[in-house]
């Protein structure tokens, strides 16, 4: 069988009793780093386990490792390094071959930083566009011009490095819908969690102060 096992997204208090039995009981966890799983075990007093590292979104020779491996009947536990497996992260892959394969999978559900995000961000949630990380070129200022017709509230995942970049193309998009609120969810469920509200208008009169530091989700107000 394939657990899909979602961890923290930077609160161990946030793993499941679900998640703790799963890794437990486990054969073997299929993880990106296996120095970031293995402190999770560590921290979480599992005695170590067998690890199969799985960092690129498609490779095909671990995949058939891993399937052979379920297919002789064995437990493998799916997780990433943070959050929900396959959500901007590697493990869609996997879980596509186990299901063709026909080999039993269950989920155990968790964290997810957008879904943290929207909860605590006070924008209508009741339906949302997910859209992982803008691309770097291609298509991204086609992306961002579709925002303005969007009718539900957008949710996206920026580094660090491109915070500022990002919300000032998305100002200059969204110019003409000044009332369309923007926020910003940083280092949820850490010591510095902070959510920043502004709106298009308020934010290309003065652009809010960010802390560069840690992890961001961006949230658009629908229109
Ligand atoms: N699988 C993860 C999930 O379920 O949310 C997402 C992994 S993706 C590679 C990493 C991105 O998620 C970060 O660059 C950041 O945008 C967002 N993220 C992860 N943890 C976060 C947190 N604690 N606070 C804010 N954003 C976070």
């Amino acid at each position: 069988m394939l657990s899909i096992v979602a961890t923290p997204i930077g609160n161990l208090g946030d793993i499941t009793l679900r998640a703790i039995e799963t890794l437990k009981k486990c054969d073997v966890v299929v993880c990106e780093d296996t120095r970031v799983t293995g402190n999770l075990l560590k921290q979480l007093e599992i005695p170590k386990k067998e690890f199969i590292s799985m960092h690129g979104y498609s490779d095909s020779k671990k995949i058939d490792v891993i399937m052979h491996r379920l297919r002789k009947g064995e437990h493998l536990a799916l997780v990433s390094d943070a959050g929900t497996p396959g959500i901007s992260d590697p493990g869609y892959a996997l879980v596509s071959a186990a299901v063709e394969r026909g080999i039993q999978i269950e989920v155990v559900p968790g964290p997810a930083a957008f879904l943290a995000a929207l909860s605590g961000s006070g924008l209508p949630i009741n339906q949302f566009v997910y859209i992982g990380f803008l691309p770097l070129k291609k298509g991204r200022k086609s992306l961002i011009a579709t925002f303005a017709a969007e009718e539900r509230t957008i949710v996206f995942y920026e580094s660090v490095h491109r915070i500022e970049k990002t919300l000032m193309e998305i100002a200059e998009a969204l110019k003409d819908q000044p009332e369309r609120k923007i926020v910003i969810g940083r280092e949820l469920t850490k010591m510095h969690e902070e959510f920043l509200r502004t709106t298009v208008g308020a934010w290309r009169a003065k652009p809010l102060q960010i802390i560069k530091k840690g992890e961001f989700v961006i949230m658009i107000g629908a229109i």
